[in-house]
């Protein structure tokens, strides 16, 4: 292994799973939903099979169709009017966007302003780029129970190396929803500092509480200047089909086509005409999905809190950053090694999204995509702890 990736071993997600299987634990550690989404989609990937559709290559950028669902789903939701033809891009995921994108776009040596924590795939993708991470940690604010952007140590943060800013809301670990004051911040930054953008939105659908998913791309001077990525794992609950999209302007989509051809050539084609009727369906899919995540949020957090743990009530995502703390832990990963021999539960410890330790080892992350009983046996287990 060469020594760009050599700090990076296996990722956290693969451990805990693994750890999850051996032991017989409840897996709230990876977040993927333990049921399928919706029948009408699982039978379009059928139909698109069984017509012949998509299995021999597919066109590189994706296939019309789905190219076309992409770009109305923008203008539908965030009146933001992406040309199918040239600003849309499939992708195998969004795991291969951010890596073709941060491949495309980086120089050897350039930064790479991300918040910390990151979704771990950031920080070895940059690294494959040659580039160096700048983190700008999110601090914990007990009092509203979120975690929160400090605007001065993102300016901070900024040199003139910086290429681009890393960008994830509704955010991964946190579960915190980047409010429209923070987003403005960091768009004239962008702006007075001439940078690129590039913005995580895989879980745009997911947001509780009144609170708002504000797509960068629709902040002034951003259109032009942002790379925007999406999932249809985490909306349509199919993780493993590994359908994603970029949008961003004609050269930046060009850019990232690049470095794509190199990586996959095409994706996966019967999936893609499926998650195109997908992003067709009406609001109340979306409105139910929400729902139904938010009543396991809650239920989830309920048991959370009289297990013992503090826990950051998240606005968007399907996880739940929890401070162990008050259980009288400081150690997030030796918690979770030990959680599933102590509870038959196994969680993400939070630390391994930082490069600063120290701030993130007493938090640790379950996520509750998870049928309500599993939610009601875990938290039943977690009552043991104390
Ligand atoms: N970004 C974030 C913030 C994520 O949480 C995930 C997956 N959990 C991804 C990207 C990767 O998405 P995909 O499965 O579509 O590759
Ligand atoms: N994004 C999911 C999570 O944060 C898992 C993705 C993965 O396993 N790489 O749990």
């Amino acid at each position: 292994l060469n020594r760009r990736l050599a700090e990076f071993g296996t990722t956290v997600f693969a451990e805990m799973s693994a750890l999850a299987l051996r032991t017989g634990s409840i897996n709230l550690g990876q977040g993927f939903p333990d049921t399928d989404g919706p029948e009408e989609v699982r039978e379009a990937a059928v139909r698109a099979l069984r017509d012949g559709r998509g299995n021999q290559y597919p066109p590189g950028p994706g296939v019309p169709e789905l190219r076309t669902a992409i770009a109305e789903h923008q203008h539908r939701r965030y009146g933001l009017t992406f040309d199918p033809d040239t600003e849309v891009l499939v992708t195998a995921g969004a795991t291969e966007a951010i890596a073709a994108t941060l491949l495309a776009l980086l120089e050897p040596g350039d930064e790479v302003v991300a918040l910390e924590p990151y979704y771990d795939s950031y920080a070895a993708c940059i690294a494959m780029a040659g580039a160096a991470r700048v983190p700008v940690t999110l601090r914990p604010d007990p009092e509203q129970a979120r975690f929160r952007l400090d605007l001065d140590e993102l300016r901070d943060a900024v040199t003139d190396r910086t290429r681009l800013l890393l960008i994830n809301t509704p955010h991964n670990p946190t579960g915190t929803v980047l409010t429209r004051e923070e987003l403005t911040a960091v768009a004239e930054l962008a702006v007075e500092r001439d940078l690129l953008v590039v913005t995580d939105e895989v879980y745009e659908h997911l947001v509780f509480d009144g609170a708002e998913h504000v797509p960068l791309a629709t902040l002034p001077g951003m259109r032009e200047r942002t790379v925007t990525i999406g999932s249809a794992g985490k909306t349509f609950s199919f993780t493993g089909w590994k359908v994603g999209w970029v949008t961003a302007s004609p050269g930046l989509v060009s850019a990232v086509r690049s470095a794509k051809q190199f990586l996959t050539y095409v994706s996966s084609g019967p999936f893609q005409y499926a998650v195109a009727e997908a992003l067709a369906l009406p609001d109340t899919y979306f409105d139910a999905f929400r729902t139904d995540m938010l009543a396991k949020r809650d239920l989830l957090a309920a048991g959370l809190t009289e297990a013992g743990f503090a826990v950051y009530r998240p606005a968007g995502t399907y996880f739940i950053t929890t401070d162990i703390r008050p259980l009288g832990e400081s150690d997030g990963y030796a918690f979770c090694r030990s959680l599933p021999e102590r509870a038959g539960v196994v969680a993400i410890p939070n630390a391994v999204f930082y490069d600063h330790r120290e701030a993130g080892a007493p938090f640790v992350r379950f996520a509750f995509c998870k049928q309500k009983t599993v939610l009601e046996e875990a938290t039943e287990r977690l009552r043991s702890l104390t």
